[in-house]
């Protein structure tokens, strides 16, 4: 198979673990034969500078036209003086809008040899930690009526349709199935009448996934599970506010930013791939940074868009086999070699080449 996939390396680091990102999939395609073509787009800082735009036409008409989009990350302090218009994170917001990414995924997942570094405590996490949590990313507080009345209120509206909640929750179950079949369904509908329809749906649409086991959670509970008892979660899907909220708590069990992955899916399969941390602006430019958020990207990427899942277990077997014996400095601890971001991309690629 080929596949067209849009780069959108962006400022800072960016580029960096793109291209260690790229030489991982290159070693991918001599394994399997799966053949990408890679076409480079301008986005965020790197974009403003060239076109004036953080987001050019081109790149939006590019990404259109591809099976699926790589993302490094975008922004830096040179650019936060300008309008909000035009400033990098105007052109990820517009990407993400031009392109419907009304679901967000984000992995959280321990590797077994970087148990230490969660902030977990070891027996929490002994059965290893595994979550997808699937935020509702269009619709919800963001994106309902907001205002003021006089001078002393102000006012927000979470508002869902049966459309909007079906359509995500579909996504959230068809992962579920090809994961450990279990999805957790976060709410507060003991309060709020949009959480009681959200509910409502999830449980109709749950006739089509009999193979998936439904529960469901009110937020406030999951916040303190997440915690106590993190192994219990498989999928987890909730709305856009809950979702920004629990993603974030969860990510930090897994103990360091450099490794968690993330993706935006639109209708059908396709998506934009991206690490969840940002340009780092303080290590850019000096080969130090942790690539393998943006290599997991990657490896999601053919999971859920290409549809190559045993190129994805490749790659996040390589992944943790590497780890057993190499480190960036994000990630480094006593008794492992520390290596920078290229040599970590050729780790990497020399494993899945063997
Ligand atoms: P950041 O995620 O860029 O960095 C936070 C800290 O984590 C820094 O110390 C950085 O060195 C470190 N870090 C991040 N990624 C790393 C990696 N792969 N390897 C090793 N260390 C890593 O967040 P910030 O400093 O708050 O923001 C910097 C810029 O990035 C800002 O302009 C911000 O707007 C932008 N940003 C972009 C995105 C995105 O593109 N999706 C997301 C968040 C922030």
């Amino acid at each position: 198979m080929e596949y067209t996939i849009a780069v959108l390396k962006g400022d800072g680091i960016g580029p960096e673990i793109v291209n260690e990102t790229i030489k991982v999939l290159d070693a991918v395609s001599e394994k399997t034969g799966i053949q990408f073509e890679f076409q480079d787009y301008l986005l965020g800082g790197a974009a403003y500078d060239q076109t004036g735009s953080p987001l050019p036409e081109e790149t939006v008409a590019g990404c259109k036209n591809a099976d699926a989009v790589l993302l490094g990350a975008v922004g830096g302090e040179r650019w936060d003086t300008l309008p909000a218009s035009l400033r990098p994170e105007a052109g990820l917001l517009g990407i993400r809008k031009a392109l419907g990414l009304y679901a967000n995924l984000r992995h959280v997942k321990i590797f077994e040899p970087l148990r230490n570094s969660s902030p977990l405590k070891n027996e929490l996490i002994a059965h290893g930690l595994d979550i997808m949590i699937v935020r509702e990313l269009t619709g919800g507080i963001y994106f309902g009526k907001k205002g003021r009345e006089g001078e002393d209120t102000a006012f927000d509206t979470e508002r869902y349709s049966r459309f909007e909640v079906e359509r995500i929750a579909r996504t959230a179950f068809g992962l579920a199935q090809k994961r450990a079949k279990r999805l957790c369904s976060v709410d507060k509908a003991n309060v709020l009448e949009s959480s009681r329809l959200w509910r409502e749906v999830v449980i109709e649409t749950a006739t089509d996934y009999p193979d998936v086991a439904l529960s469901h959670m009110y937020v406030d509970n999951c916040a303190m599970q997440l915690i106590r008892n993190p192994g219990q979660f498989d999928v987890v899907v909730t709305s856009n506010m809950f979702g920004d909220i629990l993603s974030d708590e969860a990510s930090m069990l897994s103990g360091s930013i450099g490794m968690l992955a993330s993706a935006s899916l639109a209708n059908g399969a396709f998506g934009l791939y991206e690490p969840i941390h940002g340009s780092a602006p303080d290590i850019a430019g000096q080969n130090k940074a942790n690539p393998l958020a943006t290599v997991l990207s990657a490896s999601m990427m053919l999971r859920y868009s290409l549809g190559e899942a045993v190129a994805a277990d490749l790659i996040d077997n390589a992944v943790e086999a590497v780890l057993k014996a190499f480190r960036t400095a994000d990630i480094y601890e006593e008794g492992f070699t520390l290596v920078s971001c290229s040599e970590m991309g050729d780790r990497v690629a020399a494993l899945l080449r063997a």
